[in-house]
């Protein structure tokens, strides 16, 4: 087998690792829940489908994505034809974080086999269950010498960061991703790092209230919180904060019931360090909703924060848990102090029925992407790319950006003998006035 040149063999075992987790399906939902009662509705929906369903796709395209691509040659090369290879860059490290700690392993994964690599995989050491179950998964699917997962914890990832890599994808945090660049910047490896920050979701004036508290209850507390692109921090038109704080508490009682550490549908705090780290954040007084903990449980419960300090301690880090603080702004140059006070977010969320208001908020920020009118769902389409800008990534994937994010591009001319214009060959004598008329004539 040669996966490089080979793209029967890339889809065959593509098809491969299909059968094997959709074999493996129920044994993934146990170890997500085992890992952080993951709820399995969410499982399936976030984890298992999605890695399915970019594997269905990836197999449907591989050989129209993989050709090389004839583009139109230049004229001043004639006569050529010109093609864009596809080429793996060669030996792919892929580092994943816990939190969605089968897909973003999958998916990577899945882009770069399909686009002739060779991996080695290290999920993340606070999912075991899962990390157990991804190696056992690869291990029954391809030889070692093609996918490799290698479990373990920061030790592993250090020493791996340590040896030469083709490229190199990381998603998590914006501190350890800063150590993935600096590591690569010794080989000059290209990377893609998606990490997070602190993603705004503002509401206006306008807004629909039932439906954005709706809205924004599902992607604010899906796997509790712990999502890199939900909604962390909410900012209100002053006008509306008291009807709309009603209605989020209508909406987080309607999903989770009265007492939410009893539903089956919300997941728990992954580790007690981070537990810990939440439960600091929380200013009893400033709690308008929720703030029940019980740390044996590692529970935290849906929370929601009065807020007007941007120097408290839930205001200065990504909160990654299911606290919601509530800020209020009055005019643009408000809500303009509090987003660009942070660095620039994975994701942005404006609620309006104000089109230009939308748009304003669109063309003025820089973020890595978002919705109007809703959260998280545009991680779902496979056509748009998805990834952060500044301190939230580098790069972005999905559907066929995924395959070209670990695809070097590779520009051929293929020149004929046929014929030799002279034009270019020195001696350059009397030859300068033709060719500026040339080139202005291109
Ligand atoms: P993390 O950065 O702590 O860990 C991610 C991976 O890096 C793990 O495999 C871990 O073993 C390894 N690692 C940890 N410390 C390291 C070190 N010092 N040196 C080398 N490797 C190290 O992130 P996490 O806690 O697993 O995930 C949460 C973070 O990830 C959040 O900030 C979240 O926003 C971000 N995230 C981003 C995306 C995205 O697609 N942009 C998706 C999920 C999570």
């Amino acid at each position: 087998m040669n996966y490089k040149t080979d793209i029967k063999y890339r889809k065959a075992v593509l098809k491969k690792l299909l059968n094997t987790i959709i074999i493996h399906e129920n044994e993934i939902i146990k170890a997500l829940y085992d890992d952080f009662k993951k709820p399995a509705f969410e499982a399936v929906l976030t984890e298992t489908n999605y890695v399915i369903t970019e594997l269905k796709d990836t197999i449907k395209n591989i050989h129209k994505w993989a050709k090389p691509k004839m583009v139109l040659p230049s004229i001043l090369n004639f006569p050529s034809i010109d093609y864009i290879y596809n080429d793996p860059y060669g030996k792919v490290l892929i580092i994943a974080p816990w939190n969605y700690p089968f897909q973003l392993a999958l998916c990577p994964l899945v882009a770069a086999i399909a686009a002739g690599n060779q991996v080695v995989l290290k999920p993340s050491e606070l999912t075991p269950h899962t990390s157990a179950i991804i190696a056992k998964i690869i291990a029954k699917t391809f030889a070692i010498n093609h996918v490799e997962v290698i479990e373990g914890g920061i030790e592993v990832s250090q020493s791996l960061l340590k040896q030469r890599w083709d490229y190199i994808f990381f998603t998590g945090s914006v501190p350890v991703g800063k150590i993935v660049a600096k590591a690569a910047a010794e080989n000059l490896t290209p990377v893609t790092l998606e990490l997070g920050g602190k993603n705004p979701c503002i509401l206006d004036e306008t807004t629909n209230l039932k439906l954005a508290a709706k809205r924004i209850v599902w992607g604010k507390f899906i796997n509790a919180g712990q999502t890199c692109i939900a909604p962390d921090y909410l900012i209100v038109h002053y006008d509306i904060k008291t009807e709309f704080i009603d209605f989020l508490k209508k909406e987080i009682t309607l999903a989770y019931g009265k007492k939410p550490e009893e539903s089956p549908d919300f997941a728990r705090i992954i580790n007690s360090r981070n537990w810990t780290r939440l439960v600091n954040m929380i200013e009893p007084e400033k709690v308008i909703f929720g703030g029940q903990t019980n740390e044996s449980k590692q529970y935290i419960s849906p929370t929601l924060i009065e807020e007007a300090n941007l120097d408290s301690n839930i205001m200065k880090e990504e909160i990654f848990g299911p606290l919601l603080p509530i800020l209020t702004y009055k005019s643009q140059a408000e809500l303009h102090t509090i987003i660009t006070r942070y660095e620039k977010p994975l994701s942005l969320y404006v609620f309006t029925k104000n089109n230009s208001f939308a748009e304003k908020i669109i063309q003025d920020y820089s973020f890595g992407g978002g919705c109007v009118n809703d959260t998280v769902i545009h991680f779902s389409n496979k056509r748009l790319p998805f990834g952060g800008v500044g301190h939230s990534g580098i790069g972005a994937y999905h559907g066929k950006m995924s395959f070209d994010t670990f695809t070097h591009k590779k520009a051929i001319v293929k020149k004929a003998y046929w014929l030799d214009l002279p034009m270019r060959y020195a001696p350059y004598k009397d030859k300068l006035a033709t060719i500026r008329k040339l080139l202005k004539w291109i």
